[in-house]
């Protein structure tokens, strides 16, 4: 079966070919670092993430791109009021990004670009865009976009062209459909930009945020690529913008297949900064979750689905880990010392197939969950009557792997304890405030089997690896 993905620009689902037949090319636009991300900008990492394990899955190199929009209005901003230079303010977030994809167990991308470090690419785009009638600078010295030019601006969003109101402009780089006018290329100095500054041919300034993903993305990427993602809320004006610019430009398609997922929400409102309802990650692991746990929650719904966030399923989320858990020692005893692989068990033989089925189809998560916890349910009662052989065991493992290799959370991360594990540490607490010795002393020798060991401090009993 193809891999078949949700396409926004023709609204409908397509097989996955990439362009050169092997190589999907893909861009997904990443955090702007002006703050610590919050949880619900990790759905669409996660949702990105999965995406790219899967193209793997199906046999397709994958080049990523994710870029880091470290100059902007709100970078600026706040970098200001902290009284830090750009450069070392936005630093710190983009240090924290990369310590909370790895919690998340995302797989590093292939380039992280930093949009300061491609000013003069943005600039030659601009002068292109000024050669082709598509570019003009404004009384005030800013470069703006003529969107009544390109004749195609609004396909991606499905705008009505006639509701434009032609040589209207907007300066924010964030507005809304109903607010659709030329958008700005590159803005002109003003005082409350401070040094953040570049020269260029139409004077002193910096570009605007649209211009900046045009720019990274061909440059590492070509000018045609296969998939440009994102959150809905990239649709417009930022995806749009994208467009208009680098197909303008190169006279070429731009991005084959968009792909944007819903959105992250608490009570029905999208998890914002603005809004004020959000998390970072940071906060949810300090309240004692781990990456993993969230991981299955922003992974447990369908991309494209808005997923509600709320507490009580991360609490639920343990009680399925813990099955998984179970289930990976079980098989890592019935191994024994087998290295061999035998054929799989008539109840795994299907497995792989049916996780694949449903993924092909748009990345259909809960198909291929229940797959997984379907054969769960049916090794844990074929190795209750230990009617699995070293052989298959390890024919087993194997296809956990492969499987894990695409949803990340199969299997506990090497530093990070299971929920078997965490049950066991709470266990021990509870037998040695009873002093009951022989119990902990059990539990100890449990821990040990599976690879941990505890050490009591003065702020409660610590788990370590052996
Ligand atoms: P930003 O830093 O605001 O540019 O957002 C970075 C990425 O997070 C973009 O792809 C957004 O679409 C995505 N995003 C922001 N908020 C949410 C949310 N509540 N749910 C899902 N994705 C989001
Ligand atoms: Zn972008």
């Amino acid at each position: 079966m193809p891999f078949r993905i949700y396409n926004t620009m023709s609204r409908s689902k397509e097989e996955l070919l990439p362009i050169d037949g092997e190589h999907v090319r893909m861009y997904t636009c990443g955090p702007t670092v002006y703050n610590y991300a919050h949880i619900g900008n990790f759905r669409a990492y996660i949702f990105e993430d999965l995406l790219r394990r899967y193209i793997k899955f199906c046999g397709f190199k994958v080049t990523q791109v994710q870029n880091l929009t470290d100059v902007d209005d709100k970078t600026i901003r706040s970098s200001i009021e902290q009284g830090l230079p750009l450069k070392e303010y936005t630093k710190t977030y983009i240090d924290a990004f990369f310590a909370d994809l790895a919690k998340l167990n995302i797989e590093p991308a292939e380039y992280y670009p930093a949009a300061t470090d491609y000013i003069p690419e943005m600039i030659a785009i601009i002068e292109t865009l000024f050669e082709k009638g598509y570019a003009y600078q404004s009384e005030d010295g800013s470069v703006y976009y003529s969107i009544d030019k390109f004749t195609e601006y609004g396909k991606l969003a499905r705008l009505d062209r006639k509701g434009m109101r032609p040589g209207a402009r907007v300066e924010q780089d964030e507005y809304d459909k109903d607010n659709a006018a030329d958008f700005a290329l590159w803005k002109a100095y003003v005082l409350e930009d401070g040094d953040v500054v570049w020269d260029s041919p139409w004077g002193r300034g910096r570009p605007g945020w649209h211009i900046e993903c045009s720019a990274m993305s061909m440059k590492l990427l070509g000018e045609s690529f296969d998939i440009h993602t994102g959150g809905v809320d990239n649709i417009f004006p930022h995806h749009e913008d994208e467009i208009a610019q680098s197909e303008a430009a190169t006279g070429k398609p731009y991005s084959k297949y968009w792909m944007h997922c819903g959105y992250l929400v608490v009570d029905g409102k999208k998890m914002s900064k603005s809004l004020g309802n959000f998390h970072t990650l940071r906060e949810v692991l300090d309240m004692g979750y781990t990456g993993r746990e969230v991981r299955y929650e922003l992974l447990s719904g369908h991309y494209r689905q808005s997923l509600n966030f709320a507490f009580k399923s991360l609490d639920a989320n343990r009680t399925a880990l813990k099955r998984l858990d179970e289930f990976s020692t079980n098989i890592k005893e019935a191994v024994g010392s087998e290295t061999e692989a035998d054929d799989l068990p008539e109840w795994a033989a299907k497995t792989r197939s049916k996780f694949a089925e449903a993924m092909d189809d748009d990345m259909n998560i809960s198909g291929a969950m229940a797959a997984i916890f379907d054969t769960v349910h049916a090794g844990n009662k074929a190795m209750s009557k230990t009617l699995l052989s070293g052989g298959q065991a390890v024919a087993i493992s194997n296809l956990w792997k492969e499987l894990d290799a695409v949803l990340g959370i199969l299997e506990a991360p090497a530093e990070e304890a299971s929920v078997e594990v965490t049950e066991l540490l709470e266990a021990r607490a509870i037998a040695r405030a009873e002093k009951n010795w022989p119990e902990s002393d059990r539990i100890r020798d449990r821990l040990a089997g599976l690879g941990w060991t505890v050490k009591d401090t003065p702020e409660g009993p610590k788990l370590r690896r052996l």
